[in-house]
């Protein structure tokens, strides 16, 4: 396979240090808050390359943090920590939001039919850990202490900015005016790694260390528990690329100097997910979540299949109307492979050329919108229905868009009998929403279409005008 390594800014023959066997670390969710779709847009992605690998034979061992201490409300080492403003927000203690928010980020992957890492460690659980880090870096002189704190050196690297390709925005982060400089540090570039002062001293949450009471910095977490989990040499390192500085950088700073040599070889980051107001994010408020998808009407898979009809690397916007053509791609989707017979058995010779071209497809860098193009290319295919239907059942492994489920539902009679009212009801509704549409009124737009999902309306466009039916 050939994956893009931010760390090298190329695309390179993908090589594991262990052949056959991957491993693979993900950096979990801050759980303040309910996961937008911006980040499960990288869930998503990252779950494609987990489950491309396996299909191609690989082992693949994947670790994921619950971030549920030590993230500031600025990624440099400044702010109130984020779960315990989330905690404050909602009456709650950390543990109770960390527990409520870890819980609705996998039911959420669930729906999303992202699956769930092997190993998942919230990073409370592991503060010994952190704690050893800690005091293995400063024996090793790459930390020092200061005014209560425990510092990593950045000067004590030749190189800290490893991904070259940062933006100048994306640098400015860490070095911003705007960031009260800490004046314990001995570099603007250092980093936080164990709390025993902060401004912030209403942290509900701390531990005893060798520097007194306090808290682990962000960073740590990951280098800790990856190196314990999945040993000293990492295949690959997946986040969203706003996770490329610091957090990445910083990760890799502490990583190499316990280990002493190159730790981590593929670095897999995903562009973010937009919409009118710029990058989906937590902070902000207003974003859109799979409930919310859901309450309008959308099945989550609508939403991975948006996602991967873009490649990973490139910026996402999001519109409702984007999400409604794919509603509609899904719905066709289903209703041709429903056409499908179920006789006959497939034909292996045949099918090995649009096994190769997916193949082909998804192991040139995660290129899924090739691989939809290639399921599409089967449906028209001179094969044989039992050879189109094996062909999808084996793409949807690394897909997981569930479309042979989606195609059986599609094959029951979904309708339900209306009354002659109902009908010209509905079909007013959806007049309405069309001439809304065509005025750029979004709001009547968006809220007709609202009714309609609560009257489980489900339409779909054709060369006719709208077709629809009643579920249920
Ligand atoms: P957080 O819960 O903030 O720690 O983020 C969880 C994951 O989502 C990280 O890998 C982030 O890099 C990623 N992420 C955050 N915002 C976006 C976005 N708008 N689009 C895609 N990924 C994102
Ligand atoms: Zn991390």
């Amino acid at each position: 396979m050939e994956l893009y390594n931010t760390l090298t800014q190329k695309k390179e023959e993908f090589v594991p240090h262990t052949p056959g066997q991957v491993k693979m670390y993900t950096c979990g969710p801050t759980v303040y808050h309910y996961a937008h779709i911006g980040n499960l847009r990288s869930y998503i992605m990252e779950d494609v390359l987990e489950k491309y690998l396996r299909w191609a034979g690989y082992r693949v061992d994947r670790v994921m943090n619950i971030t549920d201490v030590g993230h500031l409300s600025s990624d440099a080492d400044t702010g109130e920590d984020k779960m315990l403003a989330g905690a404050k927000r909602e009456h709650k203690t950390v543990l109770e939001i960390a527990k409520f928010y870890t819980d609705a980020f996998f039911a959420d992957c669930e729906k999303l039919h992202i699956r769930k890492p092997d190993t998942v460690v919230p990073a409370t659980t592991r503060i010994p850990d952190f704690i050893h880090m800690v005091e293995a870096l400063l024996e090793k002189g790459y930390a020092y202490e200061a005014g209560g704190n425990v510092y990593f050196d950045t000067s004590k690297l030749e190189n800290y900015y490893v991904f070259g390709n940062q933006s100048g925005e994306d640098l400015a982060v860490g070095v911003r005016d705007s960031v009260e400089e800490d004046q314990n540090k001995r570099n603007k570039t250092d980093f936080v790694l164990w709390f025993t002062k902060s401004k912030f001293e209403d942290q509900e949450l701390k531990w005893q260390s060798p520097w007194g009471l306090g808290y682990p910095g962000w960073h740590i977490e990951c280098s800790a528990i990856s190196v314990k989990e999945l040993g000293e040499y990492l295949d690959i390192h997946c986040g969203g690329i706003d996770n490329a500085f610091p957090h990445h950088t910083n990760e890799i700073a502490q990583s190499e100097a316990y280990l002493g040599h190159p730790w981590c070889k593929y670095w897999f980051h995903v562009l973010h997910l937009n919409d009118a107001r710029g990058k989906m994010s937590k902070s902000k408020g207003g974003f859109l979540t799979v409930s919310l998808l859901e309450e309008k009407g959308y099945n989550p898979l609508v939403y991975r299949l948006f996602c991967l009809q873009s490649h990973y690397r490139k910026p996402l916007t999001f519109s409702f109307d984007s999400l409604d053509n794919a509603a509609q791609a899904y719905q066709k989707l289903a209703q041709r492979i429903a056409a499908l017979s179920k006789e006959g058995q497939p034909d292996e010779t045949a099918m090995k050329p649009y096994r190769e071209q997916f193949a082909a497809a998804l192991g040139n860098d995660l290129n899924t919108s090739l691989g939809l193009t290639v399921l599409y290319d089967v449906l028209k295919a001179d094969l044989s229905d039992a050879s189109k239907r094996a062909l999808i059942g084996d793409f949807d492994q690394v897909l997981s868009l569930g479309l042979l489920e989606a195609a059986e539902r599609q094959a029951k009679p979904a309708g339900k009998e209306l009354s002659p009212e109902e009908t010209a009801e509905i079909e007013a509704l959806i007049q309405k929403r069309a001439e809304a549409r065509k005025a750029k009124d979004w709001a009547t737009a968006d809220a007709i279409r609202d009714e309609l999902a609560a009257r489980h309306v489900v339409m779909k466009d054709t060369a006719n005008g709208v077709e629809w039916h009643v579920e249920g």
